[in-house]
Parts: structure tokens; sequence; C-alpha cells
């Protein structure tokens, strides 16, 4: 019986979800054909990948690589493409079936964009393009017939969970989160935080952004926003609960009380996988669920005084505009100040706070007016580390 092979390309394919999702890949047994790959800075590592793939184009987004750095290390039927223009030549060929956005920030916006606007399929991790654009990016799915499915592992919960009812039916959707490292940190010893410590995830592996984001639960408010946009929700139907476990990746409640979860270990070749197959499912190399140990499942609300990046999170939601894109990008460049040692880790969600108030709100941005204020939001975040 010869099956149909998904055509896929991975953007950010250095990264955590690029290195789990070519695991996926790689243990389907030729299901999967990598078209292409792009990688920034880790050009050892985009190489092995593609002598062990072979895929027909690798990317460099890095403008400091070139191909005379990988030439010789790659096969020789892998073509080199350069930056921005490479993306959108790669995303939009016509073999291409499925494009796994899984470049970190709103870097991330480009080749999603590209490909949406191709008709793509996209596996979306990145969730900073949702953050930054949400209503635009919706719009351009919707008007080019191009698809959306979550990677992230809450909102792919959500996904499958919203199949078991209508959408008139929806109450609300529960996200979860782990509640980070410093899940019991007193405010106290919030302030003492380091580098390293907010960098170890309790039970997730993942790259350095979103682990930071973990820790202040900015993760959580970048996911409120994108199940705003993603799902078509208002944001009195968002609800996030802590659960530590990470085994209860979210929840929807129906109107009459009903409330469906979906649960597995957190692996998120999952969730990955599931955006690669869908609709349909099949084993896969995730881990499963192992009932024949005893598990506890704990839910408690969360603390939004000591993580107030929660309340900034719905409060951006709630707003709309050009407010996502201020949060999203004033928070990259909060968090590429702390991992440098130069911003506190209690200084990250009051700077964004106040880079967002003295920002020129606009209720319908263009996306020019969008990058416009990506690259200003950054500035300002500078500015307040070095005054
Ligand atoms: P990572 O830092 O491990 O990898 C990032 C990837 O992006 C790398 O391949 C890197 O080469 C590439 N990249 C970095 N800067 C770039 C730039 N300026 N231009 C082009 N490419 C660039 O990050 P990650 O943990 O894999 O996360 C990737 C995305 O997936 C993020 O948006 C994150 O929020 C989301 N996500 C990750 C997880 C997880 O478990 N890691 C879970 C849910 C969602
Ligand atoms: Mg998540």
């Amino acid at each position: 019986m010869t099956e149909h092979v998904t055509h896929v390309v991975v953007l950010g394919s250095t990264g955590s979800i690029g290195c789990s999702t070519l695991d996926v890949i790689g243990a389907s047994a030729g299901q999967f054909c990598l078209v292409g790959l792009s990688g920034h800075s880790n050009i050892e590592l985009l190489a092995s990948q593609a002598r062990e793939f072979s895929p027909s184009f690798l990317v460099l987004t890095d403008p400091n690589q070139s191909k005379a750095d990988i030439a010789g290390q790659i096969p020789s039927t892998s073509e080199v493409l350069h930056g921005d223009e490479g993306i959108r030549k790669l995303v939009t060929r016509s073999e291409v079936d499925v494009v796994v956005s899984a470049i970190v920030g709103s870097a991330g916006l480009w080749g999603t964009w590209a490909a949406l606007e191709a008709g793509k399929r996209i596996a979306l991790a990145n969730k900073e393009t949702l953050v930054t654009a949400g209503p635009l990016v919706m719009r351009l799915a919707a008007e080019s017939g191009g698809e959306i499915l979550p990677v992230d592992s809450e909102h792919s919960a959500i996904f499958q969970a919203l199949a078991t009812g209508r959408r008139e039916e929806v109450r609300r959707v529960i996200l979860t989160a782990s509640g980070g490292p410093f899940r019991n940190h007193t405010k106290e010893q919030l302030t003492q935080v380091t580098v390293e410590e907010a960098l170890r995830h309790p039970t997730w592996n993942m790259g350095p952004k979103i682990s930071i984001d973990s820790a202040t639960m900015m993760n959580k408010a970048l996911e409120i926003i994108e199940a705003r946009w993603l799902f078509d929700l208002r944001c009195d139907q968002i609800d996030v609960v802590i659960h530590p476990q990470s085994v209860v990746h979210s929840m929807v409640e129906f109107v009459d009380g009903s409330v469906i979860a979906q649960l597995s270990p957190p692996d998120m070749r999952l969730p990955i996988q599931y955006a690669l197959t869908y609709p349909h499912r099949q084993q896969g190399v995730a881990d499963r669920l192992d009932l024949t140990k005893a598990l506890s499942l704990q839910f408690e609300p969360p603390d939004m005084d000591r993580f107030p990046a929660l309340r900034l999170g719905l409060q951006v939601a709630q707003r709309g505009g050009t407010a996502g894109t201020v949060l999203n990008a004033a928070n990259e460049a909060a968090v590429e100040s702390f991992l440098a040692g130069e911003l506190g880790f209690n200084d990250i969600v009051p700077s964004c706070r106040t880079v967002l108030e003295h920002h020129d709100f606009e209720e319908t941005p263009t996306l020019d007016r969008l990058l416009d204020l990506d690259c200003w939001a950054r500035q300002e975040i500078k500015r307040w580390v070095t005054a």
C-alpha cells in the first residue's frame, strides 16, 4: 500500500521544537519528506541535520553565516538559500504541505506569513506570531485558505477538546500552567533569582527565551493572547490554572459544566506529531502516560501578585490592536537583557508594562505599523536598561 507522503519544511530546525520535530519525522518510516530546514547560528547542528535528512533546501537566516561556512559539510543535493527571501522561496514551493513554524520570537512572523499567503498548513509553535499580529494573521489564513494548527501543548489540547462539542456550547477554556521554577517563591525570593535558576524548568526542556518566559509566567500571558486569536475567544472565556505536573495540557468547559481535558506526559513530540498528521492519529515516539504508577494531579489558582505578567496578558488580550506587538517585543528585549545580566528578573514585567503604557495605541494597525512598533518597543527596553 502506498501512503501519501507529507512534504514538510521546518523553520528553526536547530531549536528545541525543531529537534523534536526531526525526531518525529525520523521515526516515521518515510511518511514525511523533509523539503527544507532553516537555522540561525548553530551551523554545525544544521549541517548534521542536513546530512541525516538530505533536505533539498537549507536556509541560513543569520546574515553573518554564508554558504562557505557550511559547504563541504552538507549533501551536494542540498541547495543553500539565505535570509527572508530564502525562507519565502522555500515555504511557497508547490510541493510543501506543512510548514513547522519553530523560530523563536517575532522573527518567526515572516516565514509564517509567507507560508500562509501561499495557502499552506502551518504547524505553529511560534506563539509570538499570534501575539504580535493575531487578527491580521488569522484574517490572512481565512482569505488564503491557509490553516493554522497549534503545536503549543496547551493550544493543541484545547484544539482537541473543542472537537468534542459545538463552538456555541463552549463556556470557557482553562489554560494549565506548570508555574515554572519559582512557583513557590515569595516576592522577596523572586528578587534574588539568577539566570541559571530561571533557565531550569521543572517539567519541560525548552529553548532559553521560553524558559525565562515560563519563570516570569509571561509565557502564560502570551498563551492567553495566542488562544484569544487562534480560537476567536472573548477574554472572559480564558482562565489559567496552575498544574505543576504538566500532564493535563489544558481543558475546555462546555455550557453544561462538562470539562474536557487532554492528558499526556510533558513531551512536545506529541502535539508536533498531531499537527503533522491531523486529522489522523498514529503511534509515535512521544512518551505515554503510565498509570501503573501512582500519579497525583494538582490544581491551584494562580497568584497574580507574585506573577503580574498574567494580569498584563489578560489586559493586552482584551485591548488588542497594537498592544500585543508592544508587549511581545518589549518582553523579547527584556528577556535578552536579563540573560545578558543587564536587567533583574523582577524588572522584566514592569519594564514591559511601562513600555506598553507609553506607546501610541492603535485599534486597527497595518502590518507595517506593527513591525515599526516591534522595533520601537525593543529600543525602549534598551533605553530602560541603560538609563
Ligand atoms: P530555541 O531557542 O530552542 O530555538 C529557536 C530556533 O529559532 C533555532 O532554530 C534558531 O536557530 C532560530 N532562530 C533564532 N533567532 C532567529 C532569527 N532571528 N531568525 C531566524 N531564526 C532564528 O526555541 P524553542 O524552545 O524551540 O522555541 C521555538 C518556538 O516555539 C518559540 O516561539 C516558543 O515559544 C515555541 N514553543 C516552544 C516550546 C518548547 O517546548 N520548546 C513549547 C511551546 C512553544
Ligand atoms: Mg505552552
